[in-house]
């Protein structure tokens, strides 16, 4: 087996990741719940693509294992692409995701229902302890709702309806949400180089 440290301790994130992996059965999934004494980086990066390399080659090179770093967030152009790579800590350091729910559902009040749409991001990095091996992205548009519905989900996504769906990311099943997420459609792009992966983990082995 590989190991693989999915670089964060965000619960709902490592679910969701999980479940989508599971299929991998060569792997170790591990995460920084593991590794209490480690202090990750602080996210600096301008874009999700900067935090997400930033957050796994740090665990990467302190961790001495392969490293799986997700950075994620809502963007909302008409609000100036916010609370984009700032959505964990949009009404402030340590804010809840109510918190962060109830800043943006004002921001709402003030755009017009054409320019209440937006999408979710991730950017997702694997690193070795050589450094960076593959970065991903996977994004997923919507609207927004000004009433929050369902009690499935984290983050906003009570108030993120996706297109051509009736019911918002916290109203349908985690199944579903895997199937068609901005985190799904990064992990899809990764697939083939975690594949490479456990095939030449596997040979080693063999010889
Ligand atoms: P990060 O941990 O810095 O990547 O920030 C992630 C934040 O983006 C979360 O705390 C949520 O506010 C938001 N977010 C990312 N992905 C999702 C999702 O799938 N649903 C709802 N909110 C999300």
């Amino acid at each position: 087996m590989i190991k693989l440290v999915l670089a964060t301790t965000n619960l709902h994130k490592i679910r969701e990741i999980r479940a989508m992996l599971k299929p991998l059965y060569h792997f170790d999934f591990l995460t920084l719940h593991d590794y209490p004494n480690y202090v990750p980086p602080k996210e600096t990066g301008e874009s999700f693509e900067e935090n997400a390399f930033i957050k796994a080659t740090h665990a990467a090179h302190a961790l001495r294992e392969w490293v799986l770093a997700d950075d994620s967030g809502l963007v909302v152009p008409a609000l100036g692409d916010e609370p984009g790579v700032n959505s964990a800590r949009y009404a402030g350091l340590g804010s809840t995701d109510k918190d962060n729910r109830l800043k943006l559902l004002k921001a709402l009040e003030e755009l017009s229902d054409s320019e209440r749409v937006g999408y979710y991001v991730c950017a997702m990095a694997l690193a070795s302890p050589d450094g960076i091996q593959k970065q991903v992205k996977g994004t997923c548009e919507g609207t927004l709702l000004m009433t929050p519905r369902g009690g499935g989900g984290f983050g906003y996504d009570s108030l993120f309806q996706k297109y051509d769906y009736s019911k918002t990311f916290a109203e349908i099943d985690e199944e579903t949400k895997n199937k068609i997420s901005h985190r799904r459609k990064a992990l899809d792009k990764l697939l083939p180089t975690l594949d490479l992966l456990a095939h030449k983990h596997q040979n080693e082995l063999c010889h």
